[in-house]
């Protein structure tokens, strides 16, 4: 047995590094991990326990260990795993992560130490409601900040991320529309807008029309405005849009839409880009949902928690989810059935179990409360002067889509690896040697080869001038015409470069049945 706690020798060991194989398959401290089933070592436990009392299994007598199946480890391999698991990850807390529309800030320890206080972690949802008046306060906080930041008179807090959101936001339409008689079936799209728009209104029933962006990265307002008309029930924008740009026309496009009797949803994912500068009711929005976990600082990616609530204008307000807050004379009272309101909305039921993510709520709540209205704001101009200093800074050398300055993401096409054989995922994939998380690629659409860079405010000076200074290099690399460097890469991570598409088709999965006794 090697120290890995494997019984047998690796099915392969990764090549090709240089021509160098170490004999342990391990690079360095990168160690090859074995699954925990396959470091089963039977009758090893981490526990002494005393001999549990022999009594008649009522269903059978089956052996534990045959039963569940639990492999057996002792505790250093258990600690050992999962810290070398925890170590194969890239995280915003091992560097900087420039992943476009997704908002890899630092998520402060404070909203951590607070998440974990025991009145609010060790609460349940059924508790009786007069038990949990702080917690319904925190939610109230919460949604009062949410609703002045963006001018809105109600939010849905339940959504449990940014496209459950746009659903939420979404029904509501479909909602004040039915109440208006009225059913209409086509939704516009720009066609730069992130996967979710789209799915979202057809996830609500709803024929998606896509717009086409104008030559500046912005919307075709003129076509827009033709596509208007009675069977129009809503338009979804992204703003500030997903090439990092601001969509000027926003109030023309408002008001064209309300004209038509339409509902203008916003995708409010790049919030962090205005926060505390612009109220999204000022612009003219009915519905937009925000990525707690975005502008919030929560901590998100790999699927993990998300928090999506949902800003509501006067027109569908009275089409809120269930449950919400209210105050009455006694405190805070929990709005869990229509007729409790007296509304005779549409119903809309529920969005989830319960009131949302309430770990997201404590989180994005302490990070409000300790940066203040100012500081908010303050967050938005650092995320625009970072993003700019980016497209500035390599904006001689690799080519910025667009004309004139940036929201909050750089977004570069593929302009400067033309006719060098060489690729945005090339090019990505020698940033991962270098330590870096690839920028978002190939996204948005509109741009050929996208590289989308959003540094957030809460990179440094000198960390953006590091990420410069390696992206330069790559690039002269690449001009240079080093496809050979480019194609090889990644060559310094555990697994080369993968097959993405057998991966996906042809999946090798393992599992190590339980043994019977
Ligand atoms: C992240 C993102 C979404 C989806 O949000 P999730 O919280 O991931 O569901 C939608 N639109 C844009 C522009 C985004 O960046």
């Amino acid at each position: 047995m090697n120290n890995t706690g494997r019984k047998t020798a690796p099915e392969a060991t990764p090549d090709g590094h240089s021509g160098f194989a170490t004999l342990s398959g391990n690079r360095a401290l990168m160690v090859e991990e074995p699954l925990i089933f396959e470091q089963d070592s039977p009758g090893t436990s981490g526990v002494d326990l005393p001999e549990p009392p022999t009594a008649a299994l009522r269903l059978g007598a089956v052996a534990p260990r045959g039963r569940i199946g639990l492999p057996g480890l002792s505790e250093p391999t258990v600690v050992r795993h999962y810290t070398r698991l925890s170590q194969k990850n890239y995280a915003i807390d091992t560097g900087l992560y420039p992943l476009g529309s997704c908002t890899m800030k630092h998520n402060p320890r404070l909203n951590e130490k607070l998440a974990r206080l025991p009145g609010l972690a060790d609460i349940h949802p059924l508790q009786p409601v007069k038990t949990v008046q702080g917690a319904l306060a925190l939610i109230d906080e919460l949604a009062g900040w949410l609703k002045a930041l963006t001018g809105m008179p109600a939010v849905a807090m339940s959504p449990g991320a940014g496209a459950h959101g746009e659903f939420c936001g979404m029904l509501t339409i479909r909602a004040a529309l039915a109440a208006r008689g009225e059913s209409r079936p086509r939704v516009l799209v720009p066609e730069s807008a992130h996967g979710t728009n789209p799915a979202s209104a057809a996830a609500c029933g709803f024929i998606v029309d896509p717009i086409p962006a104008n030559s500046e990265g912005r919307v075709d307002v003129a076509a827009l405005l033709a596509r208007l008309g009675p069977d129009v029930a809503a338009i979804m924008l992204t703003n500030p849009n997903t090439c990092g740009l601001f969509e000027r026309d926003i109030i023309t496009i408002a008001d064209a839409v309300h004209q038509a009797g339409a509902y203008f949803y916003c995708d409010g994912a790049n919030f962090n880009a205005i926060v505390g500068r612009v109220r999204p009711a000022d612009l003219g929005i009915d519905a937009m949902h925000i990525n707690l976990h975005k502008t919030f600082s929560t901590p998100h990616g790999g699927g993990g928690p998300g928090a999506g609530p949902v800003v509501l204008s006067a027109a569908l307000a009275p089409y809120l989810p269930l449950p919400h807050v209210v105050h009455d004379g006694a405190g805070l009272r929990l709005v869990e059935h229509r007729s409790d309101t007296g509304a005779t909305g549409v119903e809309l039921g529920r969005m989830k179990g319960f009131h949302g993510q309430m770990g997201m709520f404590i989180r994005a709540l302490a990070y409000i409360l300790s940066h203040g209205a100012d500081g908010l704001r303050q967050v938005a101009n650092d995320a625009v002067l970072n993003a700019n200093y980016l497209l500035a800074s390599l904006g001689d050398v690799m080519t910025g889509s667009f004309p004139g300055p940036c929201m909050h993401e750089a977004l570069f096409d593929d302009r400067f690896l033309k006719d060098t054989g060489i690729t945005t995922i090339d090019f990505a994939k020698a940033m991962i040697d270098e330590g870096y998380h690839p920028m978002t690629m190939y996204f948005p659409l509109v741009v050929h080869g996208a590289l989308l860079f959003e540094p957030t405010e809460t990179e440094s000076r000198q960390s953006l001038d590091q990420l410069i200074t390696v992206l330069r290099g790559l690039v002269a690399r690449a001009q240079a015409g080093d496809v050979g460097f480019f194609a090889d890469a990644p060559r310094l991570t555990p697994r080369r470069r993968l097959d993405e598409t057998a991966a996906a088709r042809k999946p090798v999965l393992r599992w190590v049945p339980p043994v019977a006794d």
